[in-house]
């Protein structure tokens, strides 16, 4: 039985629609990975990639224990782990994941499992720095790195990644070139030693869309797929998927000086009617949306957050709405509602929708 008021609804039909829209602009061989770490982009990522598993090649997750959640739901895709730990390999293995190789000791460490756990190639994945300066092998380590595979029986290069800086800005396109260039070079040099030639793949959503030149054998598609594209006019052309939605709880009348929620944040100038909605800063709702810098939407209509966001409460003001308790309430239902959120919390889309806590039920509709 569902009883939770507090809900995120994803929708099913416009994971579909967004995967086909980003697949539309790619070539036909081209194959897509799925990026559903962190629970799916805040979704839920074993009910996304239980929806996606027939439509995609691949899936990506940031830790092990992502990929085996994935596992227990019966995924069988093949699941790319892009930061694995020494310290889970065994669970690795033993879920059939692929780990990202991002570090000379990444790949030493993994060597080493292979070859006690007596693994035949195993599908792993090397992944190389290009400029972003976060995870990934140094291409000056190349012959060192073709070495050690050479002499290993027990892994199999799937497939060699990078991953882009800045694909969403323009004034960037120079250093984004120069980043795809380099990847280019690097792959070169491992075709030509390596005795055969694994998959190769550098682009995000934006770079999908920026750089479609440089698709290769792969693409890693994460927030697109979850509705948002490069731009307004992109995004425009993509569905939402993740509706928050929520119940009022209590209806107050409150006289003018009265003052609503912690430290007394909202004076009611004269006699207003609020409304508590049962979320809150434990459920992701940043505080810089209270105080009027947020706001959610019943019966069509726009209420602002006033007062200070609570730890599990909100709440709104509806002096202007006929409204009643129990009524439905949408903490967003759109783009543009989350992007507004994103722009008051002075972060990004991303954000908005992994900081929803796992205290929200998640229904794919
Ligand atoms: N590839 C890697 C290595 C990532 O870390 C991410 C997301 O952070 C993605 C692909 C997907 O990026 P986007 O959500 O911008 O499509």
């Amino acid at each position: 039985m569902n009883n939770h008021v507090t809900v995120l609804e994803i929708d099913g039909k416009a994971l579909e629609h967004n995967l086909n829209y980003f697949k539309k602009k790619l070539h036909p061989n081209t194959k897509t990975l799925a990026v559903v770490k962190a629970f799916g982009y805040g979704s839920d990522g074993v009910q996304v990639a239980s929806f996606l598993q027939d439509k995609v090649d691949y899936f990506a997750v940031a830790y092990t224990h992502e990929g085996v959640a994935l596992r227990e739901a019966g995924i069988e895709t093949p699941i790319l782990v892009l930061h694995p730990q020494v310290q889970n390999f065994d669970q690795l293995v033993a879920n059939r994941l692929e780990p990202s190789i991002y570090s000379f000791k990444t790949l030493t460490a993994f060597l080493a499992y292979a070859d006690e756990a007596l693994l035949m190639n195993y599908p792993v994945h090397l992944k190389f720095n290009t400029g972003l300066n976060r995870l990934g092998l140094w291409h000056n380590d190349i012959p060192l790195i073709l070495s050690k595979l050479q002499e290993s029986k027990h892994v199999k290069v799937e497939s060699i990644f990078s991953h882009l800086a800045a694909s969403e800005d323009h004034d960037e396109k120079e250093f984004t070139i120069n980043q795809i260039n380099n990847f280019a070079y690097i792959v070169k040099k491992i075709y030509e030693h390596l005795g055969y030639e694994p998959m190769i793949h550098i682009l995000n959503t934006s770079g999908i869309v920026n750089y479609p030149q440089a698709q290769f054998d792969m693409v890693r598609l994460g927030i697109g797929l979850y509705g948002f594209g490069n731009d307004e006019k992109e995004t425009s052309q993509l569905k939402n998927t993740h509706v928050l939605k929520s119940v009022i709880s209590q209806i107050h009348m409150i006289e003018p000086g009265e003052t609503v929620g912690y430290n007394r944040a909202f004076v009611s100038k004269g006699f207003s009617k609020t409304a508590t909605i049962p979320i809150g800063h434990a459920d992701g709702i940043s505080r810089r949306l209270g105080n009027e810098k947020g706001y959610v939407t019943l019966h069509g209509q726009k209420a602002p957050i006033i007062g200070n966001v609570c730890m599990d409460m909100i709440m709104i003001d509806i002096t202007k709405i006929d409204c009643k308790e129990g009524d439905e309430v949408y903490i967003f239902k759109n783009q543009q509602d989350i992007l507004h959120m994103a722009e008051e919390a002075e972060t990004i889309s991303y954000e908005i929708l992994t900081a929803i806590s796992q205290r929200v039920k998640r229904i794919l509709t």
